[in-house]
């Protein structure tokens, strides 16, 4: 266990924080934040994973699905970025 200020400051940046970013990113995803948070607590360079993966699903408030060729967009876009349809 971390015994000083200076410990728990590395345990901080290096586990903490890429496991609270992860397991967020991961939500906003559609995945399952306790694996991510877990993944990128354990080895922080797999929050670059979390960031550019792709969404499993739609979530309410970060990303919408294109019902014409299925792909992900970001909540507030209002058309399709890869097809140009209509979201809403
Ligand atoms: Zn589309």
């Amino acid at each position: 266990m971390p015994t000083n200020v200076m410990e728990w400051g590395f345990v901080l940046i290096f586990f903490i924080l890429p496991g609270s970013i992860g397991a967020y990113v991961a939500y906003t995803k559609g995945r399952n934040p306790f694996l991510w948070l877990l993944l990128n607590g354990l080895f922080a360079p797999t929050v670059m994973i979390t960031l550019f993966q792709r969404p499993l699903r739609p979530v309410q408030g970060h990303y919408r699905q294109c019902p014409k060729c299925s792909e992900f967009s970001k909540w507030r876009e209002t058309s399709c970025r890869f097809c140009g349809t209509g979201l809403s």
